[in-house]
Formats: structure tokens, C-alpha cells, sequence
């Protein structure tokens, strides 16, 4: 993994299955990168909430967060 000198908690907790992000961050859209898992994009990034980088989850919005609706990014979460 290339994100292991990042907070690693923040993206373990959603792949182990919680759909909720972790509360002291907040998801952005990356236009850039495609979903790990279905190929679709945006991809959810995770940032603190004072807007510094935490961590990329690999993943889009229905992936991330088991939603269809989160398939748009103002439905997310954060
Ligand atoms: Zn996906």
C-alpha cells in the first residue's frame, strides 16, 4: 500500500464494512480516478476537517458507502 505513512485507520474502517466515515474527516470527490471495484468514478478522498489530504479510499461513492444514491457526491455522507 502507498498510503501506509497516512492515517490507515480512516480506510480500514471502510473496507472492514462500517459505511459511515470516520467523524473527524470528510469526503471529497476525485474526478481523476476511477473506483477500484466497479470501475466507476468519482473516487471518495477522505480530509480532515480542516481540509488537509487524509487518505484516498480507492473506491466511489456507492462502493464507499453502500448507497446507490451516494453515486453522486452531494448525496455523500461528509
Ligand atoms: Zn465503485
Amino acid at each position: 500500500m502507498q498510503y501506509q505513512e497516512f492515517t490507515r485507520v480512516s480506510v480500514e474502517k471502510l473496507m472492514t464494512g462500517t459505511s459511515d466515515i470516520p467523524p473527524l474527516c470528510k469526503a471529497r470527490p476525485d474526478y481523476e480516478r476511477q473506483c477500484s471495484i466497479c470501475g466507476h468514478g468519482p473516487v471518495v478522498d477522505l480530509y480532515t476537517m480542516d481540509g488537509q489530504f487524509v487518505d484516498s479510499s480507492d473506491m466511489c461513492g456507492v462502493c464507499a458507502f453502500g448507497r446507490q444514491d451516494c453515486r453522486e457526491p452531494s448525496h455523500w455522507p461528509a
